[in-house]
């Protein structure tokens, strides 16, 4: 209770709005069979807010023996957990999602505080986020098996769809709602138990989810969480990866971490979903409605100040209308981001993450002038707002040579590239080793279903520029990733297929 008490006085001493001032999700223990705890080295980090770098709170470090205590109360639950019904897990999977309904402001005031997101754009998040609970709390009565026919009379043959064991979900710093509710909620409705590892910027939501599943009532052991610093996240994901009890790992965070993992991993031969990087194309042909792909590249290039994997990277606009484009774009820019503390009223769009994004991002833009590009707007830090504020850019006439040109950029940046025919925008915009999503404006019908075949991407929004819900599949091909999330394919990586066979029956 003090605990709590000392944490809400410094989310006042913050400045945070009224409306944000009930965090009474905010937990500052890791949370493990049931119980909420410390790191066995009691050593603690702080999370800060990416707004001014402010202390919101600090949490336990935890290491390798705390990621085994995990393991091991996860695979004592899945015993017990692997032998309840469909219809129980949906029943505890409604529950958490009730919970998370009722609490949204709270989760999405934690959000912002950790996060830097504007407090409009964490709303959206935890909707968005609560849905593939409510998603797979319905899928969960449909994990369904198959009854085969048999090349033999005597025998009936059968498929069985169970759980895999311990889950281990790592998870990164710019969904920190959504993308352990993605993970999460399909693990559970398959019936696995999870040892969750978020990033060590935004453990404070991932913890507020493990109040809500206390409350929810789930058993000791279901949903752990392990917090991290920087220091211990390596050895604590390898551990994750290579302890023989976790049986699938599921992440979601760079390629090459990802890589990293999937070497780990082969040790133990694990299941594996793999949520990695892109460099999502955007298309605009000429036959486009121009207002409509303006409007649409707002949303996918600056949503989470361009800190998504499936922001908007490259675009490319056809010559007859890439002044329009352009000029379109950077006025829209200009008139509708309002950048500064997410938490307050009107502000439309926070900080980056840390100070190695900011500096990544600077760079590239500066190289990217340095090499000849043109700046139409932004194109430097803005630190007037705070340390880690940079302006929404646009840049023109980038030189292939110049980094920015092929990078998943993660900063509010634009680069607009020229193209003069088809066949040639489809070669540069599968030119690149990794697929998740891609977009493309066009009112020409024949040139719609040929461009999204071609595309090289896992996802393609077709003149729109968010496509992402619990109803769709997410994932990418080439390095962007292994599986898919949501869906109904989301539970597939949590599941495997037992085949039996009944022989000699007496018919
Ligand atoms: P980002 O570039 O988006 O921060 P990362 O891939 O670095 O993405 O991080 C995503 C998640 O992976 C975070 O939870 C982070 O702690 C974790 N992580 C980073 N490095 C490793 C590693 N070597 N092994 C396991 N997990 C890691």
């Amino acid at each position: 209770m003090f605990v709590r008490t000392r944490l809400l006085q410094r989310c006042l001493a913050h400045n945070v709005p009224l409306g944000c001032r009930s965090m009474h999700l905010l937990r500052d223990n890791a949370y493990v069979n049931g119980k909420w705890v410390s790191a066995s080295s009691k050593q603690t980090f702080p999370i800060c807010n990416p707004v001014d770098n402010g202390v919101i709170a600090s949490i336990p470090d935890m290491n390798i023996a705390d990621a085994q205590s995990a393991i091991d109360a996860a695979a004592k639950a899945f015993e017990s957990f692997s032998k309840t019904t469909a219809k129980e897990r949906s029943d505890l999977l409604r529950k958490w999602y009730n919970l998370m309904v009722e609490h949204s402001e709270d989760l999405a005031c934690i959000l912002t505080k950790e996060n830097g997101k504007s407090l409009a754009e964490s709303r959206a998040e935890i909707k968005y986020g609560n849905s593939f609970v409510e998603w797979f709390a319905e899928e969960a009565r449909r994990i369904d098996g198959e009854v085969l026919q048999a090349p033999a009379a005597n025998r009936e043959l059968l498929l069985w769809r169970q759980p895999v064991g311990v889950a281990a979900l790592i998870t990164p710093w710019n969904f920190p709602h959504a993308m352990i509710t993605r993970k999460a909620g399909a693990a559970i409705a398959a019936g696995c138990t999870c040892v969750v590892k978020p990033s060590e910027d935004t453990p404070l939501t991932a913890l507020a989810l493990a109040d809500l599943a206390e409350k929810a009532g789930f058993p000791t052991g279901i949903f752990n969480v392990l917090t991290t610093s920087v220091t211990n996240s390596a050895a604590v994901g390898k551990e994750l990866c290579e302890n023989p009890k976790v049986r699938v790992l599921s992440f979601t965070g760079s390629t090459a971490v990802g890589k990293i993992l999937y070497r780990q991993c082969a040790t133990t031969m694990k299941r594996l979903g793999l949520e990695l990087g892109g460099n999502a194309p955007y298309i605009v042909f000429k036959s486009a409605d121009v207002d409509l792909a303006v409007n649409s590249a707002m949303a996918s290039k600056f949503r989470n100040t361009g800190q998504t994997c499936v922001s908007a990277n490259r675009f490319f606009v056809e010559a007859d209308i890439f002044d329009e484009f352009v000029e379109m774009f950077v006025e829209k820019i200009k008139k509708d981001i309002k950048m500064g503390d997410g938490s307050k009223e009107g502000i439309t769009h926070g900080p980056l993450i840390k100070k190695s994004q900011l500096d990544m991002v600077d760079g590239l833009v500066k190289e990217a002038v340095q090499k000849g590009a043109k700046v139409h707007c932004g194109g430097a830090p803005l630190p007037d707002l705070g340390p880690l504020f940079y302006a929404p850019t646009v840049l023109t006439g980038v030189t292939r040579d110049a980094q920015i040109y092929n990078k998943e950029i993660f900063g509010p940046v634009a680069v607009i590239n020229k193209f003069s025919n088809e066949e040639d925008v489809l070669k540069q915009a599968n030119d690149t080793p990794v697929g998740l999503a891609g977009y493309f404006f066009s009112q020409d019908i024949s040139q719609i279903f040929r461009v999204a075949r071609k595309l090289e991407v896992g996802m393609v929004g077709v003149n729109e520029g968010l496509i992402s819900c619990a109803e769709a599949a997410f994932g990418g091909v080439k390095e962007s990733g292994l599986g898919r999330e949501g869906s109904k394919h989301g539970v597939e990586d949590f599941l495997d297929i037992k085949y039996v066979c009944i022989g000699n029956l007496k018919r």
